[in-house]
């Protein structure tokens, strides 16, 4: 299994997950011709993807998502709520998830969980294959039992760390919104998304990207200094630190190899 990082935060979101050859783009907020040169850049030609997966409907999730279904004819697989506010002009590429029923694209096992944030049906997804387990997480405002149980005996997590209260509270950002990244269907803080790896316990990921930053109210560095003083006090250094980067590649993951490394800048 292989992950991949394209952009991450409030200005664009795009993953890709691939195994046995099966390949999925994991939201797609980017602009339009940015999705298509990412993918062009790694020699992944549009037409070879087994599906388009939303977490839900914010644009920075979904942005790109009908342009490139209708384009390409490749599905899009999302909650009821998610498909209802997309763009769709041909139905039958919106294939429906239910929060908690697994099901199989090509080799990947998908399983969608419900999160708690501020949109219709938004979900979490955990990936099982032949070669790997992980899960893609962000936007909610607060991690659940049984969201905490998708998070378990992974190779890797993607999970939001989406801003430090500190940096948050003394911000720029007028009242309302500071009460909306921090409420319960907000964001998540880099402390709580800490206190969701930890709760793994001896089942933690081997690896955890931090993802979805604020380029206002976070930084890598605040991010990886607050999860990983957490993760020391849990008896939990192990678990392998790093953060993804707004509007660029800049991750890939290997499960053969349990390497994350850095790609080549994909400039803007
Ligand atoms: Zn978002
Ligand atoms: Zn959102």
């Amino acid at each position: 299994m292989q992950l991949w990082s394209f952009a991450s935060g409030s200005d664009g979101n795009l993953y890709l997950i691939e195994s046995e050859g099966t390949r999925l783009v994991v939201e797609c907020g980017r602009p339009y011709q940015q999705v298509l040169d990412f993918l062009d850049c790694y020699g992944i030609p549009p037409e070879s993807l087994d599906g388009i997966l939303l977490t839900h409907a914010h644009g920075d999730h979904s942005r790109s998502a009908a342009s490139l279904a209708h384009n390409f004819n490749v599905p899009i697989y999302a909650s009821w709520g998610t498909l209802g506010a997309l763009p769709l002009k041909e139905r039958a590429l919106g294939r429906p998830l239910l929060t908690g029923k697994t099901i199989s694209i090509g080799e990947i096992d998908v399983k969608p969980f419900a999160v708690p944030h501020d949109c219709r049906e938004p979900l979490g997804f955990r990936f099982e294959s032949g070669s790997g387990r992980a899960s893609i997480t962000t936007d909610l405002g607060w991690v659940p039992t049984q969201v905490v149980r998708q998070f378990r005996d992974l190779d890797l997590l993607v999970l939001e760390a989406n801003y430090d209260p500190y940096l948050l509270q003394n911000g720029t950002y007028p009242y309302f919104l500071k009460q909306r990244v921090a409420g319960t269907h907000g964001h998540l803080s880099n402390a709580a998304a800490a206190e969701a790896i930890a709760a793994c316990g001896d089942r933690a990921p081997k690896s955890v990207w931090l993802a979805h930053l604020s380029e206002h109210n976070n930084s890598p560095k605040h991010a990886l200094q607050t999860v990983s003083r957490v993760l020391r006090r849990y008896g939990l250094s192990h678990v392998k630190l790093t953060t993804t980067r707004h509007r660029r590649a800049n991750l890939q993951w290997n499960s053969t190899s349990a390497f994350a490394r850095q790609l080549r800048l994909f400039e803007e």
